[in-house]
Parts: structure tokens; C-alpha cells; sequence
């Protein structure tokens, strides 16, 4: 792959590449867009098969996370870093400590945080080496795991949905299938069960939905099933690109709405949704509760401020629900566009005070 090439692409302002010999430390740290303010975005731990696939992961989700914090209101640009190898065999003190240097050798351009493969306790680690790290624990000032806010933020984005479905955010006796309960998909499950919603879920691990089954007394289905359900909400919360030609056809469902990143395979796959007749939660609205979480980190974190920050993703899906039908584009076209025009106007507000200070 031509690596200029693929920068240029997506706009990426700047992608560093980082190494440690003695730790074995290769790292990307993708910085797409800081019009809004510093890039804001997690380290993936991944052993990625090449270095190409690592770039690419490292490209597309620091633009996700340029959409994310743009379309959620917040002054945060959008960064990504991946670090490339097999965390439970690679990671080591040293290793950490090297990225922790890596990331402070941008001066603040970059913030990390937890993300697939890499811990809170890392971040402690990190926070030695750098200040640019959020996430950290309660204990230490930080706003902690992240995934209870992303929950309350899915949460909020439902009622929003429900509203817009059937003029009412009470989701009683409404059927949600989730596909993933992880750490967030588990405390939307108690959090749809406490709203007097029933769930089905699905997930490859069999612990999770034995204990989803007793606790919240949810329905159990196959991994491949959970396409075929007969619900109001499918919410993905598993891995992205969920959401395709083959698995479209088959959802029986009103709306999507779910955490998952990226969940449509191809951009183009709104056409289909939209042809099913199906309502579409932005991914990047609907998740954005993490990153709201991180960003109530500044001038001192209160879960309280933070909830009632994560609760407004409610207001913003509406809003793109409503520009979509006064722009006539589907949900997908409007929350870029909702995202994008905050992004211009803050180019245009710098152009022109550096306009001025001349
Ligand atoms: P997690 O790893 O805790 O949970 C993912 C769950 O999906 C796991 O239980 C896993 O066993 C299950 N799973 C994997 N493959 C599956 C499959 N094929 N079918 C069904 N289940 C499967 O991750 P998480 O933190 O809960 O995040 C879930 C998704 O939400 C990810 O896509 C993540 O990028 C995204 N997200 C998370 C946060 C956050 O705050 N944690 C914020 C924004 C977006």
C-alpha cells in the first residue's frame, strides 16, 4: 500500500509510527482531525496479520472518532492508536512505558485511552510516562471504565428511537435483540430489563448469556439466530460490520440502534436498511457515551455531570433525525453532515482569528 496514498485519502492531519527494540513496541498513532480540539481516542492491543491491516484500523477509526466527538457536541478531535502484536503474550511493563513515551512525544496533539486489548491499569502506567491520558481511576481523578457510560448513552439513543417509532420513550414491554454482551451490552441488558423491555441476546461466549438468562431473565438465541428475531430494536454490540447484505435481508426488526463501532460492513448499506423500511441509529451518535464519559474528565470528573452529558445523546439523535427528513438523506448521510458542519465551523471560526491576528 502506498502509505502517503492512504493517509491522504481519509485527510488524516498526521500518523506517526512508532518503535521500541528492546520492548518489541510497534505502534501507529493516527491523528485525523483536530479542528475541534485534540485528538481524543483508545490504544487497540491487536495482533493485526500485517502492518497494512493495522494502518487501515488505525485510519478508519480515527476518523469514527473525528464524527463521534463532533457529532456529540464535545471540543475533541479524532485520533486512533493501535499497538500491533498479541497483548497477553507482548505486553510487558517496559512495552507500555515505550508507548506512554510515544504518545507524550506529541505534546497533547494526541490523548489516549482504554480500547480493545489495553487496560485501565495500563493507562496508570502510561500516565507515568505521559499527561496525555484519560480514563483513569476514580481513585486517581479519572472517569474509570468507560463502557456503563456507553450503556446509558445506547440507552438514551433507544428512547430516542422508540420516540420517533411510536411518540414514546417508554419501553415497556418492547423486545430488544442484542448481539454482544460484553461489558456494555450487558449493562444495556440490565438497563432494558429495569425499563420493563424484554431482551434476547446472543454471544460466543456461553458464561454471559447463562447469566444474562438467570439474571434478567433473557431469551437465549444462536449467534447466527440473532439476525432472524422478531423484535422491535436489534442492538449490535459485539464487533462492527454486522450489518451487511447478507444479515439486512433478514432482520425483523424497526430499528437499529446499538454500541458496536462501524457496524455497517459498507457506507452504501444504508440503502438497504432504508429500503426495509428500517429506522438506523448512527453507530457514532448512539456510542458516544465513552467518549462524553472521558471528556467530563475536564475540570474535574462528577458521574453526575457526566450522565446528565451522556443523556443528551437522546437531543442529538433526534436532531439527526430531524435534519434527515428536512434534508431529505438517510440517518447515516445526516449525522456525518450534522458532525462535518461542526467540524467546518470551527476551520472557518481558526481561519478567521488567524485572519485577524495578522
Ligand atoms: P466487549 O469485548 O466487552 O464485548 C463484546 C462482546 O461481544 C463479548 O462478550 C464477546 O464475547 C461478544 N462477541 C464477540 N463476537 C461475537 C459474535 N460473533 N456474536 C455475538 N457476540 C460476540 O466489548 P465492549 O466494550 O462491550 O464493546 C462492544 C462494542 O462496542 C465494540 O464494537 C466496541 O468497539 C464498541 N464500543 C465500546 C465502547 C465502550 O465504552 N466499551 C464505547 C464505544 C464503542
Amino acid at each position: 500500500m502506498g502509505v502517503f496514498e492512504a493517509i491522504g485519502t481519509e485527510s488524516h492531519e498526521e500518523v506517526l509510527f512508532g518503535v521500541d527494540h528492546e520492548s518489541g513496541l510497534r505502534t501507529i498513532i493516527a491523528i485525523h482531525d483536530t479542528s475541534l480540539g485534540p485528538a481524543l481516542g483508545g490504544t487497540r492491543f491487536y495482533p493485526y496479520a500485517d502492518e497494512e491491516a493495522a494502518l487501515r484500523d488505525a485510519l478508519r477509526l480515527s476518523k469514527g472518532m473525528t464524527l463521534k466527538s463532533a457529532a456529540a457536541g464535545l471540543d475533541l478531535g479524532g485520533g486512533k492508536a493501535v499497538i500491533i502484536g498479541d497483548p497477553t503474550t507482548l505486553r510487558t511493563e517496559d512495552l507500555i512505558r515505550a508507548y506512554g513515551r510515544v504518545v507524550d512525544s506529541l505534546g497533547g496533539r494526541y490523548v489516549t485511552a482504554a480500547d480493545v486489548g489495553t487496560t485501565t491499569d495500563d493507562m496508570v502506567l502510561i500516565a507515568e510516562e505521559t499527561p496525555w491520558v484519560s480514563g483513569l481511576p476514580f481513585a486517581q481523578g479519572g472517569s474509570g471504565d468507560p463502557s456503563p457510560a456507553t450503556a446509558r448513552g445506547v440507552m438514551a439513543a433507544i428512547r430516542a428511537t422508540g420516540e420517533r417509532l411510536w411518540g414514546s420513550t417508554d419501553l415497556a414491554g418492547r423486545r430488544v435483540a442484542v448481539q454482544g454482551i460484553g461489558k456494555v451490552g450487558m449493562d444495556l441488558v440490565r438497563r432494558l430489563t429495569e425499563a420493563g423491555a424484554e431482551t434476547v441476546v446472543t454471544d460466543t461466549n456461553t458464561e454471559s448469556v447463562a447469566f444474562a438468562v438467570e439474571t434478567y431473565g433473557s431469551e437465549a438465541v444462536a449467534l447466527d439466530e440473532v439476525y432472524d428475531v422478531e423484535c422491535d430494536i436489534f442492538s449490535p454490540c459485539a464487533l462492527g460490520a454486522t450489518i451487511n447484505e447478507e444479515t439486512i435481508p433478514r432482520l425483523r426488526c424497526a430499528a437499529i440502534a446499538g454500541c458496536a463501532n462501524n457496524q455497517l460492513a459498507v457506507d452504501s448499506d444504508i440503502g438497504l436498511i432504508v429500503d426495509r423500511g428500517i429506522l438506523y441509529a448512527p453507530d457514532f451518535v448512539v456510542n458516544a457515551g465513552g467518549v462524553i464519559n472521558i471528556a467530563a474528565e475536564t475540570g474535574g470528573y462528577s458521574a453526575e455531570r457526566a450522565g446528565e452529558m451522556v443523556d443528551r445523546i437522546h437531543d442529538n439523535l433526534v436532531a439527526v433525525f430531524e435534519s434527515a427528513d428536512s434534508d431529505g438523506v438517510n440517518t447515516h448521510d445526516a449525522a456525518v453532515r450534522f458532525a462535518q458542519q461542526r467540524i467546518d465551523q470551527a476551520g472557518e471560526s481558526r481561519f478567521k482569528q488567524r485572519s485577524s491576528e495578522k
